[in-house]
């Protein structure tokens, strides 16, 4: 046999080799989030935080992990503890349109699991804060205002001339009434909106102006609603396709940009498409994505940096087994600072009370900010004649007879309140009001409602639930 053969063979079963190689390599199953662990993602996310990925890339590849997830109308809720729609606060195995862009949002936006969690409850909700009322049900007339700290409305700015508007009115009352709830305490009135949409004969002439990781609304026809669908468009070289939780194929798939629009086009349900796009820079100090309930860490301004006044004695050791709430139960509206203010508290109790230091182990103050007071190891003190051994007493500045708590406020006693239970390990429906123990109007009417409605309890126990 001549020599060189000898090397054509060598080299077809090398190619052989690496033909199977690359096979199995294909063959293997892609590492999608809705079969990874909470560990895995973590990993994940932590991985491609390191990357100077831009946000369009980010939303391409966590999107990318979910394609083939089922699709499930009905797959997240409000949590467990909720008082209408008890499915869990976040589930990846099961996916519908909106869940779908707005897991990959926060995912694109996240460093790690919990900071995900985080954002996510910041884009499902208004301000972060849990609930039924809260939620941004309607995509443009509540989910897109909502999230303006990180999405800007792009229609007119990629449709110019061809954009169409719509007017219509948008009703809570009725959407809930639909749902058969009847008793939301607080709700938006009916609001009468406008947006803009591209008809779907403009659009395909504006392919060059989507850009990929723009969140897509369907625009329907109807009288009391806009979006019908939420998709993601993710454009890879030439391709450009709608990535989305479809319901028709029960599955998050990829549909091709223009054979997509032909079939909706025609739907006469159907009339074009809204878009949003995540901004450069995310306003990350705007009030929505700062001060949630699931602010993910509490750390207390320590005693140095309010430069308080040292203690005139060791206290009493005592284990805590609860957490009371209280009031400064002077109004308070900024000033003076609130450094300044604990100081005063701590020199009243000091020097008038005569007690060996602040009465409270912890203040908040009109910012959500938690100040370190008394050790927790050391009993507290209260103006009034009851035994605070074994009570945790945090003490929120101001008079809550008058004023009324803001959201920051209570978004940082829940978290406070939940970290100091899983560390004592107490049961947070057994927060009291100072006024449940003693004759005391503290911590105030507008302050104990929230302890007497379960709803702070709620929050607390939520945020427990992730922090385990
Ligand atoms: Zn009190």
């Amino acid at each position: 046999m001549p020599k060189i053969s000898k090397w054509v063979w060598l080299l077809a079963i090398a190619v052989l080799l690496l033909g199977a190689l690359l096979i199995c390599k294909l063959r293997q199953p892609q590492a999608v989030y809705y079969k990874m662990s909470v560990e895995e993602i973590d990993r994940d996310i932590r991985q491609v935080s390191l990357q100077s990925w831009s946000a369009a890339e980010r939303v391409d590849y966590y999107s990318s992990k979910f394609l083939g997830a089922p699709y499930e109308l009905y797959c997240q809720g409000d949590g467990p503890y909720a008082r209408y729609d008890r499915l869990p606060l976040l589930n990846l195995r099961e996916i519908n349109c909106m869940t779908f862009c707005e897991i990959v949002m926060a995912l694109s936006l996240s460093d790690y699991y919990i900071d995900f969690f985080n954002i996510l409850q910041h884009i499902r909700y208004e301000n972060g804060i849990i609930g039924m009322a809260t939620r941004n049900h309607y995509t443009m007339a509540d989910w897109l205002p909502a999230n303006s700290w990180c999405l800007d409305e792009v229609t007119a700015q990629i449709g110019g001339e061809d954009c169409r508007s719509l007017t219509r009115t948008i009703s809570h009352a009725n959407f809930f009434a639909g749902k058969g709830i009847d008793d939301i305490p607080v709700m938006l009135p009916d609001r009468q909106m406008a947006i803009d949409y591209l008809p779907f004969a403009a659009l395909l002439s504006h392919e060059q102006d989507l850009h990929s990781g723009d969140i897509v609304a369907l625009i329907m026809d109807g009288q009391a609603i806009f979006s019908a669908h939420m998709l993601l468009l993710i454009k890879n070289g030439d391709s450009t396709v709608f990535r989305h939780a479809s319901m028709s194929a029960g599955k998050t798939v990829d549909s091709p940009f223009a054979e997509y629009i032909r079939a909706v086009q025609e739907n006469p349900k159907y009339l074009g498409m809204s878009f949003m796009r995540l901004k450069d820079r995310i306003d990350w100090d705007s009030h929505s994505s700062r001060h949630g309930k699931f602010r993910p860490t509490i750390r207390p301004i320590s005693r140095w940096e309010w430069q308080a006044l040292p203690a005139r004695a060791t206290g009493r050791q005592h284990e805590i087994r609860s957490v009371v709430v209280h009031h400064s139960g002077v109004e308070y509206t900024g000033q003076p600072d609130p450094k300044t203010v604990i100081l005063g508290i701590q020199r009243y109790h000091q020097e008038e009370n005569k007690r060996i230091d602040i009465d409270y182990h912890f203040l908040i103050d009109l910012e959500g900010q938690v100040y370190a007071g008394r050790p927790e190891e050391w009993v507290g003190d209260t103006e009034t004649d009851y035994d605070p051994t074994g009570h945790l007493l945090i003490c929120v500045l101001g008079n809550y007879e008058v004023q009324k708590p803001n959201e920051k406020q209570i978004a940082s006693l829940a978290a406070l309140i939940a970290d100091k239970c899983l560390t004592y390990r107490i049961d947070p429906a057994t927060i009291r009001g100072h006024r449940q123990l003693t004759e005391t109007l503290c911590p105030g009417k507008n302050l104990q409602d929230w302890i007497d409605n379960g709803e702070l309890q709620r929050w607390a126990s939520e945020r427990m639930r992730w922090m385990q």
